[in-house]
């Protein structure tokens, strides 16, 4: 049997990054992330769709060499001297491109930046399994989100491992540094997001301002809450899903993650 014909559909997963600090911290979120890394079955290339890439239109990147974007402000040395130098991947870039037609341009004008090698570094700190970044449409409807993720969903049987990286609640205006939960409505935002996740209802997701006035304080911009939108639209009704780093913090953050995994 070829290779080809032995892959198994790989999961989709939305890990909420945090602190870009956790690329060199080793706490419970950064394990949790390594143990992912050692436990999922090994993509052949990575399609990461990162907050921090919020863009006008969709774009993703050819590049042989992706650079490292240290995109943060005001941190440790130690943290932009950290390298994840990963290759691009042609292959996997000409399949985002035939499935999203002329909706997706390429611009090798951004890289890898810290919402995608933050949490990487953990999962795959030899950095040896390729990387392509896809970025989150500013301007697009939180539907257009989840279906661009519906549309993706194919690639999980070609052994690629969709990532979205964000946070489900997101709003450092209102941010509390030293504080280890989350406030009330923080915690409801999340609470209502993982309802409607663990029970398949999709629709609540995409439609998070019914969730009611937590949803107006979990994030003033949604850059962080979108690409949540692709991993959710990348799965399906058939995927087991677990919750995981479960826990709100510094007040207004959110650090919850979800692994949708095809049942055996
Ligand atoms: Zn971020």
């Amino acid at each position: 049997m070829s290779d080809e014909l032995m892959l198994k559909r790989m999961p989709v997963i939305f890990v909420g990054h945090g602190s870009p600090m956790n690329a060199i911290e080793d706490n419970a979120f950064t394990k949790t992330w390594e143990a992912l890394g050692k436990r999922l079955p090994r993509p052949k290339a990575i399609l990461a769709v990162s907050a921090h890439w919020y863009t006008e239109g969709t774009l993703t990147s050819d590049a042989e060499n992706p650079r490292t974007i240290y995109d943060m402000y005001g941190f440790p040395r130690a943290l932009y001297e950290l390298k994840y130098p990963v290759k691009g991947d042609a292959d996997l870039t000409e399949a985002v491109k035939v499935i999203l037609g002329d909706t997706v341009s390429i611009d090798n004008g951004w890289g890898i930046d810290h919402g995608t090698w933050s949490v990487l570094c953990k999962m795959y700190p030899e950095a040896d399994i390729p990387v392509v970044q896809l970025s989150v449409h500013a301007r697009a409807a939180a539907q257009v989100h989840y279906d661009i993720g519906k549309r993706l969903a194919t690639l999980r049987d070609e052994g690629y491992l969709i990532l979205g990286s964000g946070n489900i609640v997101h709003n450092l205006a209102l941010i509390s540094w030293d504080m280890p939960s989350g406030f009330p409505w923080a915690q409801a935002f999340d609470d209502y997001v993982k309802s409607a996740i663990v029970e398949g209802r999709h629709d609540d997701v995409v439609h998070y301002e019914r969730a009611g006035d937590s949803a107006k304080k979990a994030f003033y911009t949604p850059d962080h809450y979108f690409p949540l939108l692709y991993a959710l639209g990348a799965s399906d009704a058939e995927d087991q899903v677990e919750v995981f780093n479960d826990v709100c913090l510094m007040g207004s953050m959110s650090m919850t993650g979800y692994l949708f995994t095809p049942q055996e």
